[in-house]
């Protein structure tokens, strides 16, 4: 888009500091990952294979849900699951997908994130689920994670990464941080586990209801009023 003035400027300077954060934190490396974000009746995705310091507002492709996408920049690779989650999920305005390595470390050997901890419910579930191995770029990968977040906003892919959904890009990269949390904790109980032979307790699906009921209030404040600083 060459001297024309990019429309969705701040959302997409909120995409660009949502991947460039991910990545600042250790929750993902390189080029790997995207970022997408809801933008009226079309939606904004980091470039494919760019590097995200150097990205500009530019960069970012604007995209319709029909896949279709101006300017001189591709669009990422998974735009298709960007578009299939944002148009499946009234509830959500962003997705971020990323290759961090806990999160990784157990989808590689196809496991969910089970309730070893009360912020799994941050996730919306009782348990992080692992969607089955797709080839990655593919259909057939959004059509295997679109179920795996069915009702929850983080998800695991195998042999892969993980997706997490919020209302904006740095609401995702915040769950992100808990989910990968989440998912060195309980490499670690695993660890703990073969060493002495206990398995870690998992809070059950009951006590989990009720960290879900909570969950509806935890950690939110009230708005500021207009007039306070
Ligand atoms: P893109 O650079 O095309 O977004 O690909 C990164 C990635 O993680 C693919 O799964
Ligand atoms: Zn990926």
């Amino acid at each position: 888009m060459p001297g024309k003035r990019p429309t969705h400027l701040r959302a997409r300077r909120a995409v660009i500091d949502a991947a460039r954060r991910m990545n600042a934190l250790g929750l993902n490396h390189g080029t790997s990952g995207n970022v997408g974000y809801r933008a009226g009746k079309r939606f904004l995705v980091t470039p494919s294979g760019l590097d995200y310091d150097a990205m500009t507002p530019a960069d970012i492709v604007e995209m319709g849900f029909d896949g279709s996408h101006a300017g001189t920049r591709r669009p990422t690779s998974e735009w298709r699951f960007h578009r299939d989650i944002l148009a499946s999920r009234p509830d959500v305005d962003a997705v971020l997908h990323s290759h961090a390595v806990h999160c990784t470390a157990l989808a590689v050997h196809g496991m969910e994130i089970p309730a070893v901890h009360y912020m799994v419910a941050a996730a919306g579930g009782t348990a992080i689920r692992c969607a089955p191995y797709r080839t990655p770029t593919t259909q057939a990968l959004s059509d295997v994670a679109l179920p795996a977040l069915a009702g929850r906003r983080a998800c695991l892919l195998q042999n892969h990464g993980v997706i997490v959904l919020g209302e904006t890009p740095d609401a995702c990269v915040n769950l992100l941080v808990e989910v990968e949390y989440l998912a060195e904790l309980y490499i670690r109980t695993l660890a703990i586990g073969a060493a002495t032979g206990n398995d870690p307790k998992i809070i059950s699906q009951r006590k989990m209801a009720e960290v879900l009921e909570i969950m509806k209030t935890y950690g939110k404040q009230p708005e500021r009023a207009s007039s306070e600083t």
